[in-house]
C-alpha cells in the first residue's frame, strides 16, 4: 500500500534525526515496552544514536516483561535532550508522560499512536486508529525504512500485538495484524515461547490477588456492570505488586449479561494515597468505555480504557454506574 502523507512524513523525521530519544506512557504495558525496544533496536540498526526514556518509578516492571533489558535507557533527561527527536510510542496525550522536560517549548516530538483520542501533541503526529497496537505501526515503518526485523525486534513486536489484541481476541484483531503475526513467526517468533513467557510460570502472589479481586465481585445494574475492588491490604497480605493486577479486568469480562468490566485498585505509594486507578474494558457494542474514561480524567479504546481518580469509592461506582447507563440507555 502506498504511504499516506503522514507515514511518509514519519519515516523522513526518522530517515533524517541522528539522535533520537524515545518515549512512552507512565505504567507501560506490553505495546508501550515491546513498540520502545523494537523502534529503539531498528534504530541502532540504522546506526543512529538512540536512547530510550522511562521513569525510575516504572521499575520493577509488570512481570511478564522480566526477560527484557533495557540498554540504552536513562531515566532522567540527558543534557542533549533540545539535540535529540523525542519519540513518543503508544501514548494517547502528553499527560501521561508526567515529565516536565518532555512537556518544555521547543522538544521537537514525533508521535506515533494508535488511540483514536490522541491529542496529536507532537511536532509531527502519526496517529493511526485502525492499527491493532502501535507495534503494527512500528512493525510498518521498520519495513519502510528498509530495517531488517531481527528476532528480537520480531519478538519485541510481536509482544505488543499479542497484548494490545487480548491474545488476538479484541476488535481490533484485523487481517492485517494476522498479516504482521505471520511476518514475526517468519522472523523466528514462536508463538508459544511468547506465550508461556507473558501468561504461564505465573508467581503464586498473582493467583492470590485474583482471588481476591474475585471475592470482591459485584454485579451491578443487572449485572451490566462487573465491578472488582482490590485493597491495598489485598497487595499486602498477598505480597503483590501494583502490576500484578495486570490482567484482572480480562476475568471479568467473560461473564454474561455483561457490558463493561471494571477492576478498581487503590494505588500504594504513599503519595497516591486515596487515589484508584480504574481499568474499563467493554464487551457491548454499545458502549464506549473511552467515552466513561475521558469523562472522569482518563482515556483509551473504546473497548479498553482506563483513568486514576481521587473519588471516594461509593462515588466512584455511582459515577460509573450513570455513566454506562446513560451510553446503554
Ligand atoms: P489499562 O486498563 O490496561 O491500564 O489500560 C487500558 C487502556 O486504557 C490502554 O489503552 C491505556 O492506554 C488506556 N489508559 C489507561 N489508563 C489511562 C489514563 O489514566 N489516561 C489515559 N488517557 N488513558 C489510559
Ligand atoms: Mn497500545
Amino acid at each position: 500500500m502506498p504511504l499516506t502523507t503522514e507515514q511518509d512524513q514519519v519515516v523522513e523525521e526518522l530517515r533524517q534525526a541522528d539522535k533520537l530519544l524515545l518515549t512512552t506512557h507512565e505504567n507501560p504495558d506490553g505495546d508501550a515496552l515491546g513498540s520502545l525496544l523494537a523502534m529503539h533496536w531498528t534504530l541502532e540498526q540504522l546506526g543512529k544514536d538512540s536512547l530510550m526514556f522511562m521513569s525510575p518509578d516504572e521499575f520493577p516492571l509488570p512481570w511478564e516483561y522480566r526477560e527484557w533489558t533495557f540498554e540504552g535507557l536513562v531515566g532522567h533527561p540527558p543534557a542533549d535532550v533540545e539535540g535529540r527527536t523525542v519519540v513518543f510510542l503508544d501514548c494517547g496525550n502528553i499527560d501521561r508522560m508526567p515529565v516536565d522536560f518532555l512537556q518544555e517549548q521547543g522538544i521537537h516530538i514525533v508521535n506515533i499512536d494508535h488511540h483514536h483520542d490522541n491529542t496529536r501533541f507532537g511536532t509531527v503526529n502519526l496517529v493511526e486508529p485502525d492499527a491493532s497496537c502501535t507495534a503494527e505501526i512500528v512493525w510498518r515503518l521498520a519495513h519502510e525504512l528498509g530495517a531488517e526485523v531481527t528476532p528480537p525486534i520480531a519478538d519485541a513486536l510481536y509482544v505488543g500485538l499479542v497484548t494490545d489484541t487480548g491474545r488476538f481476541m479484541y476488535e481490533n484483531t484485523t487481517s492485517e495484524a494476522h498479516r504482521m503475526a505471520a511476518d514475526l513467526i517468519e522472523r523466528g517468533v514462536e508463538p508459544h515461547v511468547v506465550y508461556r513467557r507473558l501468561f504461564e510460570d505465573l508467581p503464586f502472589r498473582r493467583l492470590q490477588l485474583l482471588q481476591r479481586a474475585l471475592a470482591s465481585l459485584a454485579r451491578l445494574d443487572s449485572g451490566t456492570l462487573t465491578l472488582a475492588h482490590l485493597r491495598k491490604g489485598d497487595f499486602e497480605e498477598t505480597g503483590a505488586l501494583e502490576t500484578d493486577a495486570e490482567g484482572i479486568v480480562d476475568h471479568l469480562r467473560a461473564v454474561e449479561g455483561t457490558s463493561v468490566a471494571v477492576l478498581v485498585r487503590e494505588l500504594l505509594a504513599d503519595d497516591r494515597a486515596g487515589k484508584r486507578k480504574v481499568s474499563l474494558r467493554a464487551t457491548d457494542g454499545r458502549v464506549d468505555v473511552s467515552r466513561v474514561a475521558r469523562e472522569l480524567g482518563g482515556g483509551g479504546h473504546p473497548q479498553a480504557a482506563g483513568f486514576t481518580t481521587s473519588l471516594p469509592y461509593p462515588q466512584l461506582v455511582e459515577a460509573l454506574r450513570e455513566q454506562v447507563g446513560r451510553q446503554l440507555s
